[in-house]
């Protein structure tokens, strides 16, 4: 029953105002890529790690796997023009005899151990996904145009996060249907698949702005 973790990395980060993607901006002179992909090799759930890296970058990505002696990297490859395509292209290299397929975003660099191991628990129970999650403390507000149409209650909402765990097969078969979606579980959910919520954390925020590279930076360091 083999584990895989698939890091989607090719994201160009627009926003961050880099030379560089999103995946190698500088977070206490490591590629931001780096704290992943080492949480991901230390982590007891993980057997094996695919990379879709941003294109052209796939060099730096096989280095910087060799140089954090990261030895459960099996592939990496290109990614796409979408998250989607990523995914799917580093779907392609998880073996076929996969039972689990993490999928995590390179931009969410502190992953805790306890989040992976809530995940893999709940799987067990027989869901075909499970993805964490944080109760959303803004009121929501759908739009049409300018105007509100309607709030949604938030006591039923959750922001999801990565990585989410799923069924391998259930997944190969979900993003085989070449649909676009901002994340893996909303493919499975639009299957019929039944996907669940553990308790996210607040640790895993996306690098998005310049400022979360800060706040990053400040969770990174010991005296924090
Ligand atoms: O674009 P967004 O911030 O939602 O990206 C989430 C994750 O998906 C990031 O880790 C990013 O590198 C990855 N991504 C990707 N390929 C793309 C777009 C985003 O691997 N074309």
């Amino acid at each position: 029953m083999s584990v895989w973790a698939v890091i989607v990395a090719a994201g160009r980060g627009e926003r961050l105002g880099l030379d560089r993607p999103k995946a190698f901006a500088n977070l206490n002179d490591r590629p931001l890529l780096a704290e992943s992909l080492e949480r991901l090799e230390w982590s007891d759930w993980v057997d094996s790690i695919a990379v879709a890296a941003p294109p052209d970058w796939e060099e730096p990505v096989i280095l910087l796997a060799e140089e954090l002696g990261c030895g459960k990297v099996r592939s990496v490859v290109p990614g796409g023009e979408t998250r989607a395509a990523s995914v799917r292209a580093g779907l392609a290299e998880v073996s076929e005899d996969a039972a689990v397929t993490l999928v995590h975003d390179a931009a969410r660099p502190v992953l805790p151990e306890d989040v992976i191991e809530r995940l893999m628990t709940k799987l067990n129970e027989g869901w075909d996904g499970v993805v964490p999650g944080l109760p959303v403390a803004d009121t929501v507000k759908r739009l049409e145009g300018d105007q509100v149409v309607e709030t949604l209650d938030r006591g039923g909402l959750v922001g999801a996060q990565t990585p989410q765990a799923f069924v391998s097969s259930t997944l190969r078969d979900a993003v085989a249907a070449g649909e676009d979606a901002t994340d893996c579980a909303a493919l499975v959910e639009a299957r019929g698949g039944r996907i669940t919520v553990v308790a996210g954390d607040r640790r895993l925020m996306k690098v998005t702005e310049p400022a979360d590279l800060e706040t990053v930076r400040h969770w990174l360091t010991p005296s924090a």
